[in-house]
């Protein structure tokens, strides 16, 4: 499912060179569950913005579904990204003027897929995030735990094959966090 040969990202920092990812080679299953863990800046983000497709390696390739990545333009890019993969993030990035259920059938909105089966696949992920009426509310209405499940939601709702996500349970207490994790499992 996933595959990396050598994948290099470096970043200039104001004329000093930066080594986010140096050669990583990497295997990754369809069904498996993988963590990544590491010390604050030894590039955890780089490696899954790269396996996200939000950045490209500098060398070396990434083979998605045996597509090399490396190859594919930006708009097809977007388009593996919308079909393939959801990603969560530490802090949200809901959109604050959409409710919770705008934001989670956004993905579907940009996608074309027809109102009512938007409306079918967002209500069985409410009911199984156990969201339940918070939805009608806008993110900032809403607890970090009850964001982060809007944003699980929003990246799970066009089944994608590969679930992203950095640092879920940054901001979340313990609680909300174990939560956030046996959702993701
Ligand atoms: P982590 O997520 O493990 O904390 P990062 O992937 O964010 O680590 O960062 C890895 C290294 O790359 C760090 O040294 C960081 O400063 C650097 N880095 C990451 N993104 C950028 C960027 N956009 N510009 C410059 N340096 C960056
Ligand atoms: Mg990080």
């Amino acid at each position: 499912m996933i595959r990396l040969r050598g994948v290099t990202r470096c970043f200039d920092l104001g004329g000093q060179r930066v080594m986010g990812l140096d050669a990583v080679d990497l295997d990754i299953a369809a069904g498996e569950y993988v963590a990544v863990m590491g010390p604050s800046g030894s590039g955890k983000s780089t490696l899954l913005n790269v396996l996200g497709l939000l950045d490209a390696p500098d060398a070396g390739e990434y083979w998605l579904k045996d597509e090399a990545t490396g190859r594919l333009d930006e708009a097809l890019r977007a388009e593996l990204r919308s079909r393939w993969i959801g990603f969560v993030f530490q802090s949200y990035h809901l959109i604050p003027r959409l409710t919770a259920l705008e934001n989670i059938e956004l993905p579907m909105l940009l996608a074309g897929i027809e109102p009512s089966e938007r409306r079918r696949r967002s209500g069985a992920l409410v009911e199984r995030l156990g969201l339940g009426d918070r939805v009608q509310h806008r993110p900032a209405e809403l607890s970090g735990g009850q964001r982060q499940r809007v944003a699980i939601a929003r990246a799970m709702v066009m089944q994608p094959a590969l679930l992203l996500a950095d640092e879920p349970t940054g901001n979340l207490d313990s609680r909300s966090g174990a939560e956030v994790v046996a959702l993701l499992e």
